[in-house]
């Protein structure tokens, strides 16, 4: 591997910081402690910081040189409402909350960077550290938008970077175009009339028609998405009733829908409040039909994905690179940054063996041999990007 000297001589540092940060765990929108040592950091590095962006989220600005060019680098702060399973002694102190998906070891890597960029300075142009609040589906990355965050601290482009068990340490992956799913929940209240259940002809029977819907919705990917689009629409919750001879008066059908286009979520939201309205009117019912889209889809822009992959065959040659890896179902809010500006998310090994528990799992933990990587990343990055005149 090809890691800047310095990089290389932050690995211990960097470590600690980790260690610190996954031993205190916090959820969305709650990273009290972990902004603050995220602001001290910066701070001490001689960096311009800006508290409070979106909530809990942290900017720091540092400019080198007169260039007007400028650009963004994002890490997540966040973690999860989960019972750490392991018994290392970086393990979390706090019931029930766990850096079970490597935001941790995102913030150190962008700390790192952030350390090596300040004492270097070898740039020219404006450098954007965006630490963002409640990435797990709470909406971090738009608050920090909404809040301004391209308006106050312009970026020419944007890289961010996530984890990946499974793909060994000292290996990226970066794919162009769609990459991560746009998701959405949806909750449909079905209302007809209550009834004795020996007497169904006095009522209007929500079941069946909820049924009825739950079946009908399998037609809109079936039939209404293009088959060279991709959706998935799973219904997880059917609610009615509380007795075995009653007709309840309301159903409740709850569930989720994932696709890779804006435009193909928005065919599916309509096609939903068509067809459980269409049937339940048709059945003499009504239903109403909540769709909340909580992830865009996470679209990588195809010059700067070549860019990114470029820094990444620099570091640790092409061959550990893997080129254009298959979709990926989950999705990720950074989608919500890209949609904005032109940029690449991209995967980090976090280990095969011992780094490849899945994220989201008790024992899951960050693979701290990636941590020089990922900063090196960032700075290579700067330094192409912004290179010295
Ligand atoms: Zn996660
Ligand atoms: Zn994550």
């Amino acid at each position: 591997m090809n890691i800047p000297p310095r990089i290389a001589s932050l690995h211990a540092e960097m470590t600690a910081w980790r260690h610190d940060i996954h031993a205190h765990p916090e959820l969305g929108f709650e990273e009290e402690r972990t902004s603050a040592l995220v602001a001290d950091k910066l701070t001490a590095f001689g960096i311009e910081v800006h508290r409070g962006v979106g909530r809990t989220g942290v900017v720091g600005v540092l400019r080198a040189g007169s260039s007007a060019r400028s650009i963004g680098l994002r890490a997540d702060m966040d973690a999860l409402p989960i019972q750490e399973a392991n018994a290392f002694d970086h393990r979390s102190r706090r019931a029930g909350r766990m850096h079970a998906c490597g935001h941790d070891g995102h913030t150190t890597m962008l700390l790192g960077a952030a350390r090596a960029l300040a004492e270097s300075r070898n740039f020219d142009g404006t450098v954007n550290f965006i630490f963002q609040p409640a990435e797990e589906g709470l909406g971090g990355a738009r608050a920090m938008v909404d809040d301004g965050l391209f308006e106050r601290f312009p970026c020419q482009t944007i890289f961010g970077m996530h984890n990946r068990p499974g793909l060994p340490v000292g290996r990226f992956a970066v794919r162009s175009g769609p990459m991560m799913a746009g998701g959405g929940f949806f909750d449909i209240r079905v209302t007809g009339k209550g009834a004795h259940a020996a007497r169904p002809e006095t009522g209007v029977d929500p079941v069946i028609v909820a049924a009825h819907i739950a079946t009908a919705l399998q037609t809109i990917v079936a039939r209404n998405v293009a088959p060279t689009d991709t959706a998935v629409l799973s219904i997880t919750r059917i609610l009615a009733g509380d007795a075995y001879n009653v007709i309840p008066q309301t159903a409740l059908l709850g569930g989720t829908v994932r696709a890779f286009s804006k435009e193909v979520m928005a065919q599916v939201d309509q096609a939903m409040r068509r067809v459980a309205k269409g049937v339940a009117e048709g059945l003499g019912a009504s239903a109403e039909v909540d769709f909340r889209t909580l992830f865009a889809p996470t679209i990588n822009d195809a010059d700067q994905a070549e860019f990114a992959a470029l820094i990444c065959n620099e570091l640790v040659g092409a061959d550990r690179v893997e080129r254009d890896p298959p979709l990926i179902m989950a999705s990720e809010d950074f989608s919500y940054m890209l949609e904005k500006v032109p940029g690449c998310y991209l995967n980090i090994g976090n280990g095969e063996g011992e780094g490849a528990c899945e994220v989201h799992n008790p024992a899951y933990d960050f693979n701290d041999r990636a941590l020089p990587l990922g900063a090196a990343f960032f700075v290579r990055a700067v330094e192409t990007k912004l290179k010295k005149g």
